[in-house]
């Protein structure tokens, strides 16, 4: 998918502009603190409807407004193109005052944001993503979750039951109601997660070998490997009958603890993505023993397989948004990593760079623009 047009009003320091986007991407280069980041984000905005940085969209909102408003026209590429798709704009607003959240494609509101995410087809690279790595589970289950609800509306359907039904069965224990009261929500539970355990499930096991690869490619040969960790056992379950199977049984086996603990104890929202380092036989869980290359590297291989599923589920390039993300490689992964993005990433590029030398991908292909104060200049 490549971007054409952006148009800016009131988004963190952004001010009011309206920019076109060149074909191959554009290089934003730009001293600290000028606004290059917030620019990917607002970009990134318009793919999930939420700060890629985990901000509040109040935070959004320059300071002393009450409204921002971030639009992108999208054109598919040309291959693509000469089957009649034609430009959509995507945009979405946010007021302050009301905590309200407006999105629309082509104008027209969808009944849920969630029927508008993943239009941009977008994957964003940032120093942040090393939390993917080093934070709790928690992180790990958010990226499964986008990666797959991006991709599969399904999964977000799914997801949104879950944790819907969740939310009212962990009331009801709390409460310490009888067991029937709270049976009453498992019908519901087993269905929803048995089906989002089951996409993660085949999400991992078909990504697996994709991020062995990129982890070799970047590192330089060393070994990596990620595997789901579910409180259900899913091993023996092909089909969503048996996966529900498994998943009601599991419900029982957990009975007392549950009710000792007053929360639901086995299901999706308890799952983990491990990711193991494999180095001369040892086979380490990088939270625990990666080094900061170790976990910057696998953060990049899993946006790498991100954007790999993308390009599988959508049929086209993803729009790659690197935000300054050789800052913190050692020159032999940087080599490398610019090596495979040439390689795998050919779709639009829109990179970030405190300084001109940083910029490395498409150094001569990529327009150039300067960001000062929030305001971007050609
Ligand atoms: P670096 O090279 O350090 O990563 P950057 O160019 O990426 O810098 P940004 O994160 O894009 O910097 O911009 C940071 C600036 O944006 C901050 O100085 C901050 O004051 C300003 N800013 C953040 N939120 C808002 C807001 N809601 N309204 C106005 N300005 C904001
Ligand atoms: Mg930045």
């Amino acid at each position: 998918m490549r971007l054409t047009r952006l148009a800016l009003r009131n988004f963190r320091n952004l001010g009011s502009q309206e920019l076109e986007i060149p074909a191959a991407g554009v290089a934003i280069v730009g001293d600290n603190a000028q606004g290059k980041s917030n620019l990917l984000e607002a970009i990134y905005y318009l793919e999930t409807f939420r700060s890629f940085r985990g901000a509040r969209d109040e935070q959004l909102v320059a300071f002393g407004e009450g409204v921002f408003r971030v639009a992108g026209t999208l054109e598919a590429e040309a291959e693509a193109e000469e089957e009649g798709s034609r430009p959509v704009e995507v945009a979405a607003a946010f007021e302050r005052k009301g905590k309200r959240k407006k999105v629309s494609v082509d104008g027209v509101e969808p009944e849920r944001v969630g029927d508008a995410l993943g239009r941009l087809a977008a994957v964003i690279f940032s120093p942040t993503d090393v939390e993917l790595v080093s934070g709790g589970p928690g992180e790990r289950r958010r990226f499964l979750d986008i990666v797959l609800s991006l991709s599969d509306p399904a999964y977000l359907r799914a997801l949104q039951d879950f944790r819907r039904v969740l939310l009212r069965r962990n009331a009801s224990l709390k409460d310490g109601l009888p067991p029937s009261v709270v049976a009453a929500w498992d019908q519901g539970l087993v269905r929803s997660g048995s089906a989002v355990m089951t996409a993660r499930r085949r999400w991992i096991d078909g990504m697996c070998g994709a991020f062995r690869e990129y982890y070799a490619a970047v590192s330089g040969g060393a070994g990596a490997r990620i595997a789901y960790r579910c409180s259900v056992p899913l091993d023996g379950a092909a089909t969503a009958d048996e996966a529900e199977g498994a998943y009601r049984e599991a419900l029982l086996g957990s009975g007392e603890r549950e009710r000792r603990m007053g929360t639901t104890v086995v299901g999706p929202h308890r799952d983990e993505l491990l990711i193991r380092l494999e180095d001369e036989g040892d086979d380490l869980d990088v939270r625990d023993f990666g080094s900061g290359g170790q976990r910057r590297t696998v953060a990049l291989a899993l946006r790498l397989v991100e954007a790999r599923t993308v390009r599988e589920v959508g049929g086209q390039e993803p729009l790659i948004l690197l935000d300054d993300v050789f800052a913190e490689l050692d020159e032999g992964r940087s080599e490398r990593t610019l090596a495979l993005m040439e390689r795998e990433e050919t779709g639009q590029v829109l990179l970030t760079a405190p300084k001109e030398g940083d910029v490395r991908i498409r150094r001569d292909a990529l327009p150039r623009w300067r960001v000062k104060g929030g305001r971007i200049s050609l």
